[in-house]
């Protein structure tokens, strides 16, 4: 059967992080999904995924595989990027309590702090309404998750948290053709954010 998405493909960051949770869920969206670890493997792809792991990790890994400013490059000229978790900090433009050395892809005009939960609630789960999502709310998992300090006027905030201590936390966010979102929908079965990258994908064009 023809499927609108057959040879759109779709890469997922894959030096560090859960990259095999997300190349699961970009395979369920019917999108062809494969790791980049090389600038040649980023070449290849119309769109990419940063997962969740350790920015710190990521931040030294990009600069000994080459792979830090060939992401600048193509998120200057418009390629679709999702961050999740540690992927979210990857695309915000400044880190608060990240190593003195933290390098980022920058492309969202926003401050995140890493690890800002507070250690009590560490990892935690919240139901979210999602702007752009239809149906229930989304159930999101929480993981040492970055805390959206503040944001530009440039950026849509998709998502907050309701309730509780966290009230109001921004936990998802647009910026042109980058999305980030400080939980992990990998995790969940919950597909529907990954389709919404795809349409991002697939708007943004080949
Ligand atoms: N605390 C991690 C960091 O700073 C992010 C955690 C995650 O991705 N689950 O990169």
């Amino acid at each position: 059967m023809w499927n609108v998405n057959d040879d759109l493909i779709i890469g997922v960051f894959a030096l560090q992080g859960d990259s095999r949770e997300h190349l699961e869920a970009l395979a369920e969206c019917d999108v062809v999904a494969r790791p980049v670890r090389r600038p040649e493997e980023l070449a290849t792809v119309h769109g990419l995924v940063i997962p969740g792991g350790e920015s710190t990790t990521m931040s030294k890994l990009v600069g000994i595989f080459g792979l830090l400013d060939p992401i600048r490059e193509r998120i200057k000229g418009g390629m679709p990027v999702y961050g999740s978790c540690a992927g979210m900090i990857m695309l915000a433009d400044e880190v608060l309590d990240g190593r003195d050395d933290q390098v980022t892809f920058g492309g969202i005009d926003m401050v995140v702090r890493r690890n800002a939960f507070g250690r009590q609630v560490d990892s935690f789960e919240a139901d979210v309404d999602i702007e752009g999502l239809e149906g229930d709310p989304f159930h999101a998992v929480f993981i040492r998750a970055p805390k959206v300090e503040s944001v530009g006027e440039g950026v849509e905030v998709l998502a907050r948290i309701s309730g509780g201590e966290a009230d109001g936390t921004i936990v998802a966010v647009k910026q042109g053709n980058l999305l980030a979102t400080a939980f992990h929908p990998e995790l969940t079965g919950d597909l529907r954010v990954h389709s919404l990258f795809v349409d991002m994908v697939r708007a943004a064009g080949r």
